[in-house]
This record gives C-alpha cells, structure tokens and sequence, in this order.
C-alpha cells in the first residue's frame, strides 16, 4: 500500500460528470465543467511557471473562478497557500514571507497589494486572475495519483493567541474530515449544502473538498447575507449550511415567527462558544443546530453535537467524530477524570501533523501523536466535551481558576450589552481579577453598580470582574475573533485603570 488515491476532481469528473458541483449567482457548473475550467486553466498555470510540488500562495475572494483555481492546483500537485482576503498589506507580506511562496495569484482587485508584495519579495512571481482565463490551449503535466501523506493546502490560524502559524493540511487531512463529517451527518442524493463562509478559512474551503468526495452540490454567496441565506435555503433546496455564532443569530432574528423548510436538516455550528439562549431559541424555532468544536489544525471539526442532545446537553460541543480522539489531560499529565477540567489534545487522519517551518512549535503542540489545543475543557461521564476556554487566558484568582468566556456569556445576557470581553489584571491580594471591557447598545452608559448587581445574581463572587470599562468597539482580528491579549496589553500599559 503506498498510500494513494486517485486525485480527487479527476476521479468525481469521471464517476459523476453532469451531476451539478456549485451555484454562484445566476451560474452554476457541473463536475465536469469544472474538470475542463481547472484543467485548461492549470495549463495556463503550468505555462506562468506554477509546478508541482511548488508552494503557491492564493487571495482569492469566495467565487466560481477562485474554486476553479484552486482545482487547477490540485491537479498540477501544488502546496496552496490560502491566505484571508481582510488582511492588511502588512499581515500578508509577513504570511508569504513565512510561507516562503514562489508563486502568488491574486484577484484584480488586489492589484496595489501585488505590487507591493513583488516589490518586497523579489522572487515572487504573481499571476492576477485575468492572465489565467486566456483562450490559448496549454497541456499541463497532471498529477493522477496523489499521496494521502502529500500536502495539499497551508492555511493559517486566526492568529487569536499570538502570530498565525501555518497550519499543514495533507489531503489525507481532508479526506478524512470529509468521510469523517459524513459519517457523523450522514449524506443523501438530496443533500446541498450552502457556502456563504470564506473559502480561505478551513469552515468554507472543508465544504469545497467534501462537494468532490461526496459528488454533491454547493451554493456558493459572495458574503454572508442573511435574506439571501433564507432565500437559498427554500429556492436552491439547500440542506445543511456552515455558521459561526453571529450568522446564526441573524437567520433567527430575520426569520422571526417563519420556519425553515423541513428539508433543511443541519446548520452547523463552530469557529466558537455558542450562547446557550442563541441554542434555546433554536430548539424553539425547530432550527436543527449541530454544535461544532474544531479549529485549523484538525481540518474542520472534530466534536459534533447532534440536535437530539441540543437540550439534554446544552452548550456541549458533543463527542468526537468516528475516526477522531479526544483526551482532557490536566497540569501533571494525567488523563483527567470526568466533569475535571484540564487541556483539551485530539488525535486522527484529520489533525495536523504540524505546522509549516516552525519546528519549535510542532514540538510543543504535536506530542506523541496527540495535538495539544491549548483549550480547556471537560468530558462529563457519557464522553460529552464541554469547552471551557483557551488555557493562555485562564485567570488564576486567589487560586481559582475563572474562565473569561463564563464571565463574557454572563454579561452579553444583558439586553444593553452588545459585546464583552473579560482580561486579567493583576492584582496584590489574589493574584489576578477578572476586569471587563463592555460595547453597549446605541452606547447606553451602564452605571457600575448596575453591572456588578446583574453579575452577582449570576456568578460566583471571585467571578464577579473588579473592573469595568465601557468602550467603543473591542479588539478583534480578521476572523473577527475577540482578542484578549490586546486587551491585557491595555491594561499593562496602564491605558485603563
Ligand atoms: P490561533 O491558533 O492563531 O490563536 P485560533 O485558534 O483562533 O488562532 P482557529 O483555528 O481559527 O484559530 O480557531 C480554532 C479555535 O476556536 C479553537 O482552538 C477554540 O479556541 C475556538 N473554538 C472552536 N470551536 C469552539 C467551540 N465550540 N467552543 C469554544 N471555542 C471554540
Ligand atoms: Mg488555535
């Protein structure tokens, strides 16, 4: 056994030609179609000096080229670089740097940024989407065959606890994220599933890679709008759709008293904590909500949550996929014990076997096969996950551990707070205490004793933050991830107090 299989579009083209892969907009195409699109325009690719084996970097928004484009590297056998299109300038140039990327394709609209990039990076050669859908017949070298152990995509975390790492994703990876999904959600002839997440974060480009394994269709949205999400979901017969938290809400809230139809059957939840009154309401609303936990290292996720524990569960991200494990490990190395809570490590054919030149930090993440997430979390007896927090914001207050996601949840159940996020902030007493940084509605000023009131009802009182600071907007990076650490760096530098 060497370990390969057939490359992926090649063998879906061949055993489902006119079955339909994506619509986008008015368009749609089929396997097919999509099989000559990449082959002609990894021809072009090839004849632009893109080869096999090459890293190649991509920022590409969500359309039908770029997904035509990302096929044609994956039958040249190229590593893709998928780099997120709300970075700034400066972001990016430090990623291609990192990623030590020969090749950059860009959209059109990113031509200033192309400019500055081959200006500081020499050797990069970039290739705007135009030059790639030329007439001219070019034949490419085709991969036929490829390696599960090959690497297929590098794709960067958000970057939420410090610089992003590249992340080394093998088409062993995906593969197994695909079948381990479908093993989970099961998959029917109906089953469509809708994209209005980015193709360059692992929740849109995992729905790419499973359109080709399963030989099912995509609805592809530019951006995620919530009117034409519930549109879609009835006129394209959408059945299963990917969303973080906030995207959930607005399809609640748009939806008011209407239903999804019933052929809609999983809206799957990740990238986050979900709040528990966001999970009610769709228990109510008969909105089937699987709870994801998952990140770039594992190719998607790695817990699910299936709807019939959404009550009995509440707020569990659930039990790992099929081929999937999970351990909670507390301080000293020991396994922990149920309801105990401690570092969250997985392992299996969908988890990272590392990230891309930082030996350093594979070492520290990667351990005897199990990858260290840096979240904590607990199992309760029946082997459900809980997620707690990540573990390099845990605050230590007089000994006890305080989660700043439990604080932050407690806050945003008030109806004049919009967002929370929780810090620690030294202290000569305990060590540290909770402080909060709160985003009110229409900038409601919350008089403090009004806040502390609220959080004595419900939080323990070393839970209850010492500080409160109300301001404009909070931290947050391109994934629109709160951070924490900028936060903290606030309070270091004494700009609240
Ligand atoms: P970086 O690794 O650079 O700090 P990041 O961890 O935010 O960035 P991603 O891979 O995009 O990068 O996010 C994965 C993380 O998101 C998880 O490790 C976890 O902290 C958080 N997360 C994902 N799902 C859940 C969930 N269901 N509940 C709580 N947190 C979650
Ligand atoms: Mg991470």
């Amino acid at each position: 056994m060497d370990n390969k299989m057939p490359n992926f579009l090649t063998r879906r083209a061949f055993l489902t030609p006119e079955r339909t892969v994506v619509c986008f907009q008015e368009q749609s195409l089929t396997f097919k179609e999509l099989y000559d699109r990449s082959y002609q325009t990894a021809g072009q690719l090839q004849k632009l000096g893109v080869k096999n084996g090459q890293f190649t970097a991509v920022l590409l928004k969500n359309h039908l080229d770029t997904i035509v484009i990302l096929f044609a590297l994956q039958l040249l056998g190229t590593k893709t670089v998928i780099l997120n299109c709300r970075l700034t300038a400066a972001e990016l140039l430090w990623q291609l740097q990192d990623s030590q990327a020969s090749v950059l394709i860009v959209e059109d609209c990113f031509a200033d940024l192309k400019q500055q990039f081959t200006e500081q990076l020499p050797t990069l050669i970039s290739v705007t989407k135009t030059m790639l859908f030329a007439q001219e017949q070019v034949q490419p070298k085709l991969l036929e065959e490829v390696s599960l152990d090959e690497i297929c995509t590098i794709m960067y975390t958000s970057g939420t606890t410090g610089k992003p790492k590249g992340v080394i994703q093998t088409y062993g990876n995906h593969w197994w994220s695909a079948v381990g999904s479908a093993l989970n959600l099961g998959l029917t002839d109906q089953d469509c599933w809708l994209c209005t997440v980015p193709l360059f974060h692992i929740s849109g480009f995992s729905i790419l890679m499973r359109s080709v394994i399963y030989g099912m269709p995509i609805v592809l949205h530019e951006k995620f709008s919530e009117q034409k999400t519930i549109r879609d979901i009835k006129d394209k017969r959408v059945t299963i759709m990917s969303v973080v938290g906030t995207m959930l809400s607005r399809i609640v809230d748009t939806l008011e008293d209407e239903r999804l139809p019933k052929e809609f059957r999983c809206m799957l939840l990740g990238g986050g904590p979900a709040p528990l009154p966001l999970l009610k309401t769709c228990v109510e609303k008969q909105i089937p909500v699987f709870q994801t936990y998952g990140m770039t290292e594992t190719s998607s996720q790695i817990v699910t949550l299936s709807p019939e524990y959404s009550l009995t569960k509440l707020g569990s991200a659930g039990k790992p996929l099929f081929p999937s494990e999970i351990r909670i490990e507390r301080i000293d190395g020991a396994t922990a014990q149920p309801g105990e809570a401690g570092e969250i490590v997985v392992k299996g054919p969908n988890v990272t076997s590392g990230y891309l030149n930082r030996e350093d930090a594979t070492a520290e993440k990667i351990r005897q096969g199990w990858l260290y997430t840096g979240d904590v979390g607990y199992l309760d007896e029946e082997g459900f996950l809980f997620v707690l927090d990540r573990r390099s914001d845990l605050i230590i207050s007089g000994g006890e551990n305080i989660y700043p996601a439990e604080i932050e949840a407690v806050l945003l159940a008030h109806p004049d707070i919009l967002e929370a996020g929780v810090t620690a902030v030294d202290d000569k007493d305990w060590g540290q205490v909770p402080a909060a940084f709160i985003v009110t509605r229409n900038g409601r000023d919350i008089p403090v004793d009004e806040l502390q009131q609220f959080c004595r009802n419900r939080l323990a009182k070393y839970k209850i933050p010492k500080f409160f600071y109300l301001i404009d907007r909070l931290p947050r990076n391109a994934a629109k991830k709160l951070l924490r650490r900028t936060l903290r760096d606030w309070v270091n530098e004494g700009r609240f107090r």
